[in-house]
């Protein structure tokens, strides 16, 4: 609540004489006032009206002129004070619609709505390097001729996936596309659980992605039984490739059973095809190392029981930017990256630079201590516990009984669904207000802060919040709270 607008900073600029000049000013307001109603005010007085708005001024000018659309459209004029109103009420809306960094309370590590995986400091610091200036992106420094992209990140990548090569492409989804228009080109079908047709994320279901490809689904098997036979059964003189897919978001328990990578490689080398198996997650640390984590599959041990191809995201327990990895065969991986679609599909110098730096975290062995994914994982109860304790008395004087509560936190990004781990959250329970109302104050705060309400108290989960953003975290609600 206290994030409005009018709060100036040196961004905010002047109507009239802002950075934008005034010839785009002239030319955005002349037409809007040689139609203006009569009664309405002009776009300029509007502005004037508004003052300072920390917006670039063709957006505001926009929205003004949006706004006085509408306002002439509805026929009832409303007063010139009304329509300041409202317009500033869009300008805020349109302000929080930007890309800006908030407090994720809600204890769900890789939050796919929050950006997923934070990039640690080390991973930045040669993203911006590598950003600022020019780089050898496909440049080969010792013969001094046109290189390949990628290279270092493809070696790096099949040594972590003890592949004999790797290679990386914009997200896991894509990486899935590719795989499957190769494969089925001319063999349309592609073989596939149908305890496995799941959706991911928003949007992301896996029998969409395979007909977006312009491949054929063959579904084998029950939801919740699909044996070697079904498989066996189900394969044809149509069927190009043999795709597995990590229930990564969901588990099933009862009477289930699904074929193990191992049977599936042998029928898939017997008949000659390939066989993929999309991870989702990848880890390449050993996840049950972690207490309350079952194991997720790594794609060395994937590979190792057989599978041609795995593919993985780049920004789920990864802990690096978004990416889609693939890895395996070298001679599938050639024939991929000869695809021309591959081109489309390619990452640029920043995704690639913060991989890189990411996996030299993981070979040098320093990747828990540095990737705030993992150190987020490991960091212990008692720690949170302690600094919720310290949060707790800074804030003895606002209206607010608080109490340090026991929560679980999720791994989230659609990863390990049964597992969580035990967190520390601060519960609020404010004097004058609804739990919910605290909750929307902060989501509207600067910056915002999520947490979630349970029990009638507004929860924030620590372990999803970094220690250096305590101050942070202290500041937005004592701002909420007056
Ligand atoms: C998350 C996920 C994907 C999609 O990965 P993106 O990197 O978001 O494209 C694909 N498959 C599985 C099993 C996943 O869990």
């Amino acid at each position: 609540m206290k994030a409005t607008v009018s709060d100036c900073s040196s961004r905010y600029f002047e109507p009239g004489v802002g950075p934008a000049g005034r010839d785009l000013w002239q030319h955005e307001t002349q037409p809007a006032q040689a139609n203006a109603c009569r009664h309405l005010p002009s776009v300029q007085k509007v502005l004037e009206r508004l003052g300072a708005i920390p917006l670039p001024r063709p957006l505001v000018v926009k929205v003004v002129r949006t706004q006085l659309a509408l306002a002439r459209k509805s026929g009832s004029i409303p007063d010139q004070e009304q329509l300041v109103c409202q317009t500033r009420s869009a300008l805020r809306d349109l302000e929080r619609s930007r890309l800006q960094p908030v407090l994720n309370g809600t204890g769900i590590i890789i939050h796919t709505n929050l950006g997923r995986a934070p990039l640690g400091a080390a991973v930045l610091e040669t993203f911006s390097r590598v950003g600022m200036g020019y780089s050898n992106l496909e440049y080969d420094l010792v013969t001094g001729e046109r290189g390949a992209r990628a290279e270092y990140v493809e070696r790096a990548l099949a040594l972590l996936c003890r592949a004999e090569a790797a290679t990386v492409v914009n997200n896991c989804a894509a990486a899935l596309v590719l795989v499957l228009r190769h494969f089925t080109r001319r063999k349309r079908e592609v073989l596939i659980s149908r305890g496995e047709l799941v959706q991911i994320g928003g949007g992301f279901r896996i029998p969409e992605i395979l007909e977006a490809s312009g491949a054929r689904l063959r579904e084998v098997g029950t939801t919740n039984k699909t044996s070697l036979q079904d498989y066996a059964k189900g394969i044809g003189p149509e069927t190009g490739m043999l795709l597995k897919i990590h229930r990564s978001n969901f588990s099933m328990d009862g009477f289930v059973e699904s074929c193990p990578t191992e049977a599936l490689a042998t029928l898939a080398r017997r008949k000659r095809l390939p066989l993929v198996q999309d991870l989702g997650s990848g880890a390449l640390l050993a996840s049950e190392t972690i207490p309350g984590l079952e194991h997720e599959p790594m794609p060395g041990e994937v590979l190792s029981h057989g599978a041609d191809l795995v593919t993985f995201s780049g920004d789920k327990l990864l802990g690096g930017p978004q990416a889609g990895v693939l890895a395996g065969k070298a001679k599938l991986l050639s024939a991929l990256k000869r695809e021309p679609f591959f081109r489309a599909l390619r990452c640029d110098k920043l995704i690639l630079s913060a991989l890189q730096a990411t996996l030299e975290l993981y070979l040098e062995g320093k990747a828990e201590y540095s990737l705030p994914v993992l150190g987020m994982l490991r960091v212990s109860v008692q720690e949170l516990r302690s600094r919720a304790e310290k949060l707790k008395s800074e804030l003895c004087e606002l209206p607010l009984q608080m109490e340090i509560g026991e929560g679980r936190a999720q791994v989230g990004g659609g990863g390990l669904p049964k597992s969580s781990l035990a967190s520390i959250t601060l519960d609020c329970l404010p004097e004058k207000l609804k739990a919910s109302e605290l909750a929307t104050r902060l989501r509207l705060g600067t910056p915002p802060v999520l947490g979630y309400v349970r029990g009638g108290r507004f929860k924030l989960d620590l372990r999803t919040i970094f220690p250096t953003q305590d101050k942070l975290l202290l500041e937005a609600l004592k701002n909420a709270l007056v």
